[in-house]
């Protein structure tokens, strides 16, 4: 990395931190991890975490680890764990050869509890799940000793075996850190080490009936690895005694240190995985790439480049203070970026047939520049006629004061192509509005009237003939409040209007050639992606976001 990009990354208190270990020599290489646990799919929040231990380590020449937290078989699924990978390439990292599994560590794990229970700082515990959760204590109560506390070491030393044997049914034991039950930190309240869970694992099939929980896994496998700084989110900050107590009683060949900063929440938008799985599970979105779902593959395909996540993340940085971010912000992001990149086109929404008079003639081809920022992306033909759609919402029968577009009697602009004026509204037995009937003038090809006459809009527009039908995916926000499940049920707020489908929009023919990563500015309505839904000759365009930000004013 360049001096440039670090600066570019941004200071933060993870940064300041590294700097001065450094200084101090108190780390070499720096290596961070990301640690998923293989349980659903990644979302924004992730991205945070991604970002920030990928990012910390290439600007410090060390490497970032992609470690699988995959030790919980009942919930984990080798999908998931090919879209953790899919997702963390696309963001533009890469882990190199450090791919590792939690699951790699499994019998290491397994003796490190044996040495443990050797030393008696380890017990087999009988009680149920509930029991342990009722004798745990509160926060002003110190909890209540196991009966189970006192055994010996050979008898915990048989009873462990015997359940990785898998002799004993799910939840009948588990073996439990012998620390302090009156402890101030719950955390150091004998936490469980390993449960029994007869089931069948992604990687290690069915050779175990136990399994270590994350706090005993976590922190041996970054020792394992060679962590310097295990970067994790602030509900953990509470586990950091039992991570170091257990570092500290444990052979483990390296000694990481655990820091925690604020977790990634943005308003109107939920990024917990137990809610995203339902939402899945029941059904409320088409799947985990919905385009209305947080999550890298939802964004994807909506639009998002990966560039603008990054660069959102950039701004948002890297604290210990909890804060909900606009998703106004995030929205800026990927705006900002797209309207670097995306080629223009035109499309529209809703059509309103328009008829030119006073055009005769098979019709024509005008030029369009394919960015206006952009010399480089050149121009295209887009093809005019007697016939055309423009936006219904760009026509108003009365018009109030200051609306400028097209109205009876006034002239406007086409882009691209002419000034037309419209002469009169064609209406069907129910009033509706179904047709113009306008005029154009000849010299004003190009959008320019030689007499030097100015209009006052530029409307976009596609020949009605040349024109390909399209259906477009609009989408609101999938929450009705800031703050969903605040009221109690998260479900309860799902906004009812989050996609909005426009199954007769048409699109000029150059969108025809569209592919599924690129995003496209649609002229004045906003920037578009293709969606893989399309099929031949019905492309299905997702609105990834509009041009300006609409809801700010709502
Ligand atoms: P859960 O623990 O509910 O399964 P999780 O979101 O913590 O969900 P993990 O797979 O454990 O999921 O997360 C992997 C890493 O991503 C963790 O280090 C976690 O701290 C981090 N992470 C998760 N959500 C966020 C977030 N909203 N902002 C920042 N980092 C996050
Ligand atoms: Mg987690």
């Amino acid at each position: 990395m360049t001096d440039a990009t670090v600066a570019e990354a941004g200071r933060d208190f993870v940064r300041d931190i590294i700097d001065a270990d450094r200084a101090a020599g108190r780390v070499g290489t720096i290596v961070t991890r990301f640690p998923p646990e293989p349980n659903g799919y990644l979302h924004i929040g992730h991205a945070k975490s991604i970002c920030l231990n990928f990012g910390v380590a290439q600007e410090y020449g060390g490497h970032c680890a992609l470690r699988f937290d995959d030790t919980n078989p009942a919930k984990e699924e080798q999908e998931y764990i090919d879209a953790i990978m899919r997702d963390v390439r696309w963001l533009g990292y890469n882990w190199g050869t450090h791919l590792h599994h939690a699951s790699d560590y499994f019998e290491q794990l397994y003796k490190w509890a044996e040495h443990l229970i050797e030393r008696g700082l380890a017990y087999v515990d009988d009680q149920t799940a509930d029991q342990i959760r009722e004798t745990r204590g509160t926060l002003k109560e110190a909890g209540r000793d196991s009966p189970f506390r006192g055994r010996t070491v050979d008898e915990n030393l048989d009873l462990f075996k015997r359940m990785r044997a898998g002799e004993f049914p799910n939840g009948a034991r588990t073996l439990r850190a012998k620390i302090d039950m009156a402890s101030g930190n719950i955390n150091l309240r004998d936490p469980v080490l390993y449960r029994i869970i007869h089931a069948e694992h992604p990687r290690t099939g069915k050779t175990w009936s136990i399994y270590p929980t994350y706090d005993f896994a976590h922190g041996q496998s970054d020792a394992i690895e060679g962590v310097s700084h295990s970067l994790c989110t602030l509900e953990f900050e509470d586990h950091k005694p039992l991570y170091d107590w257990l570092i500290e009683h444990l052979p483990v060949p390296s000694r990481p240190r655990q820091y925690e900063f604020a977790r990634l929440n943005i308003g109107y938008t939920v990024l917990s995985k137990r809610v995203l799985t339902t939402l899945v599970r029941d059904r409320y979105v088409s799947g985990w790439d919905d385009p209305r779902m947080p999550t890298l593959a939802g964004l994807r395909r909506r639009g998002v480049p990966p560039e603008a996540i990054r660069d959102f993340i950039r701004r948002v940085g890297v604290a210990r203070a909890n804060s909900v971010v606009d998703f106004a912000m995030f929205d800026f992001a990927v705006r900002e970026h797209l309207n670097k990149t995306a080629p223009r086109r035109m499309a529209v929404l809703r059509p309103l047939k328009v008829v030119i008079e006073n055009y005769d003639g098979p019709g024509e081809e005008l030029d369009a520049v394919n960015h206006p920022d952009d010399p480089s992306q050149g121009s295209r033909k887009i093809p005019f006629g007697r016939e055309i759609y423009i936006e219904r919402d760009d026509f108003m029968e009365i018009p109030p004061k200051k609306f400028f577009r097209l109205s009876p009697g006034t002239e406007v602009r086409l882009r691209y192509a002419y000034f037309v004026t419209c002469r009169e509204v064609v209406k069907d037995a129910a009033g509706e509005i179904v047709e113009l009937r306008c005029t154009y003038d000849p010299a004003t090809r190009g959008g320019n009237a030689p007499d030097g006459r100015k209009v006052k809009a530029t409307i976009h527009w596609v020949s009605a003939t040349k024109s390909l039908p399209a259906e477009i995916r609009l989408y609101n926000q999938l929450f009705t409040r800031p703050d969903p499940g605040a009221g109690g049920d998260v479900f309860a707020d799902i906004n009812p209007n989050s996609l909005e489908i426009l199954a007769d929009a048409r699109i000029e023919p150059a969108l025809a050639q569209a592919n599924d990563e690129q995003a496209i500015q649609f002229e004045r309505q906003g920037y578009f992606c293709r969606d893989p839904d399309s099929a031949p000759g019905k492309p299905v365009f997702n609105r990834t976001v509009g041009l300006r930000d609409s809801y700010a004013k709502a």
